[in-house]
C-alpha cells in the first residue's frame, strides 16, 4: 500500500527565461513540481494557497493526477505567488529576479484533518516559519523531508535551523549547502548539515547529478546525459517528487531504498528540464520513464549491459 505524502510550497506564476525561450505566467511552484512528480508513484496531499487570479486549467492538472485538493487555499482578491528568473549560460544555477509574495505574505497552512496523520511529510521550499506551523499540525509522521533555498537561508537563518532539528532528511542544491555552512567542500557541508538535525541531506547538483549523505553512507548519482535542456526551473522539486514518491510507494525508508528512490527522482527531472514548465514531464509517459529508470541501472553499474 503506497503512503499518502503531504506536501505544502509554493503554487506560483512563474516568468522563466533561459537562453532557449522564454516563458511568462507559467505553471510553477515548489508544491506544484514536488506534487506533479509525486503523485505518478504515489498519493499527494497538497496543502498552498493561491489568489483570485490563479487559472482554472492549472489546478486541473494536479486534479488530474488526482492530487487531493482540499488544503489547496483560495484568497479571494488576493494574487498568486509570483517568481521571475533567469538561466544564464550556467544552466546549474537559477538567478532569481523578482519574487513577489502576494498571497503567501497572509498564509497561515491549515492542515485539513484528515491530512494530519499523513505518514510521510514533505515541506517544499517556502518561509521555514510556515514549514515549521505545518509540521506542529501533523502527528506522528514516519519520514519528514524539507527543502528550501538561499532567499531563507540569507533571511530566515534562524528559523530554518529550528525547523532542520526535526526533519529526517534535507534536499538542497549545491550551492544552498555552501550557503548554508559557509564551506565549500560537499562533503565538509554535508557533515556540517547532519550535524544541524537532518539524519540525511541530498545534495542535488544540477547536470552533475546529485549524491546523499548519511552519518556512515555516501551515495552519488550521474544526471542523465541530455544534449538538450530548455528550462532548468523545478528540477529540484521534481526530482525530489520522484525521490519521495518512490519512497512512499514503497513504504520503506532504508539505504536501498533511497538509492533506488534517487534514481526515481532524477528520471522525473530529466524530463522536467527538456521543457518549460510541467510539459516535459507531462509528455513523458510510463514507457519512457521505465527506460530511462533502466538506463540509469545501466550507467551506475560495471559489466551491466542491460540494453
Ligand atoms: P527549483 O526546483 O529549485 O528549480 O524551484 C523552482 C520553483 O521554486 C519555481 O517554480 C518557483 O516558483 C519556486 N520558488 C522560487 N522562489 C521561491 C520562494 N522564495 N518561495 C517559494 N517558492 C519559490
Amino acid at each position: 500500500m503506497p503512503h499518502p505524502i503531504l506536501c505544502v510550497g509554493s503554487v506560483a506564476l512563474d516568468t522563466i527565461e533561459t537562453p532557449f525561450g522564454k516563458a511568462r505566467d507559467a505553471l510553477g511552484g515548489s508544491a506544484t513540481y514536488f506534487s506533479y512528480s509525486a503523485s505518478l508513484l504515489s498519493p499527494v496531499r497538497l496543502v498552498a494557497v493561491v489568489g483570485a487570479d490563479f487559472p482554472r486549467e492549472h489546478v486541473e492538472v494536479l486534479r488530474k493526477r488526482k492530487v487531493d485538493l482540499s488544503g489547496l487555499q483560495v484568497a479571494a482578491g488576493g494574487r498568486t505567488f509570483r517568481w521571475q528568473g533567469k538561466f544564464g549560460e550556467n544552466l546549474n544555477e537559477a538567478i532569481t529576479l523578482r519574487t513577489d509574495l502576494n498571497v503567501f505574505e497572509t498564509f497561515r497552512p491549515h492542515i485539513p484533518e484528515k491530512f494530519r496523520d499523513s505518514p510521510i511529510v514533505f515541506l517544499a521550499n517556502i518561509d521555514p516559519e510556515l514549514q515549521m506551523e505545518v509540521l506542529s499540525q501533523v502527528r506522528r509522521p514516519k519520514l519528514v523531508l524539507c527543502d528550501t533555498m538561499n532567499l531563507w537561508i540569507e533571511i530566515k537563518l534562524g528559523a530554518l535551523r529550528k525547523l532542520l532539528r526535526k526533519v529526517d532528511v534535507l534536499t538542497i542544491n549545491e550551492g544552498e549547502a555552501r550557503l548554508l555552512t559557509g564551506k565549500l567542500n560537499l562533503a565538509a557541508c554535508a557533515r556540517d548539515i547532519l550535524k544541524m538535525g537532518p539524519g540525511r541531506v541530498v545534495i542535488k547538483r544540477g547536470e552533475y547529478g546529485a549524491t546523499m549523505f548519511t552519518r556512515s553512507e555516501f551515495f552519488a548519482l550521474p544526471a542523465y546525459p541530455l544534449e538538450e535542456i530548455r528550462d532548468p526551473t523545478g528540477a529540484g522539486d521534481t526530482f525530489a517528487g520522484g525521490l519521495v514518491g518512490d519512497l512512499a510507494r514503497n513504504g520503506r525508508f532504508g539505504e536501498d531504498a533511497f538509492r533506488r528512490a534517487m534514481i526515481r527522482g532524477s528520471v522525473h527531472a530529466s524530463f522536467i528540464v527538456e521543457d518549460f514548465s510541467l510539459q516535459g514531464l507531462r509528455r513523458a509517459g510510463p514507457a519512457a520513464r521505465a527506460r530511462r529508470y533502466r538506463d540509469f541501472l545501466c550507467f551506475t553499474s560495471v559489466g551491466g549491459r542491460l540494453r
